[in-house]
């Protein structure tokens, strides 16, 4: 079998790093802990995340960005419910059957922006703690 001069670079890098202890601080992406004498790819000893913290092809690492709260999904969730809530009230005395259909779909969108809004406000949570963690630490 013959490697490629690509293949044998990226085979020496992993060797290098497995071997190697981060010597400085790279926190954790997940909780934020400095991961600071422990190996290069490995678990984070107080949450669990897997990461990988060689240069090339890092992961579940902190990285200093900024992250904005789902303004434009939180409303629009609440946009689409007050609409549901005035079509069904509209469509139910007397009973308008097209007026309802027409909730239903205003409820999917609802709820689509719903869910992209929840996991927006989790990591902006998420990176709220890690960056306060890591604020500290500085400090
Ligand atoms: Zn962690």
């Amino acid at each position: 079998m013959v490697l490629s001069r690509d293949e044998l670079s990226r085979l020496n890098e992993k060797d290098t790093y497995t071997d190697r202890r981060i010597t400085t601080s790279i926190y954790c992406g997940k909780c934020g802990y400095n991961l600071r004498t422990l190996p290069y790819v490995y678990t984070c000893p107080e949450c669990g995340n897997a990461y990988n913290a060689r240069p090339v092809g890092t992961e579940g690492i902190y990285t200093a960005h900024e992250v904005a709260p789902p303004i434009g999904g939180s409303l629009g969730s609440i946009l689409a419910l007050a609409v549901t809530a005035a079509l069904v009230h509209g469509g139910l005395n007397p009973v308008d059957e097209p007026r309802l259909y027409l909730a239903g779909g205003f409820l999917l969108t609802a709820a689509y922006f719903g869910i992209r809004a929840a996991v927006g406000w989790r990591n902006v949570l998420r990176h709220r703690t890690v960056t306060r963690r890591i604020d500290g630490e500085d400090g």
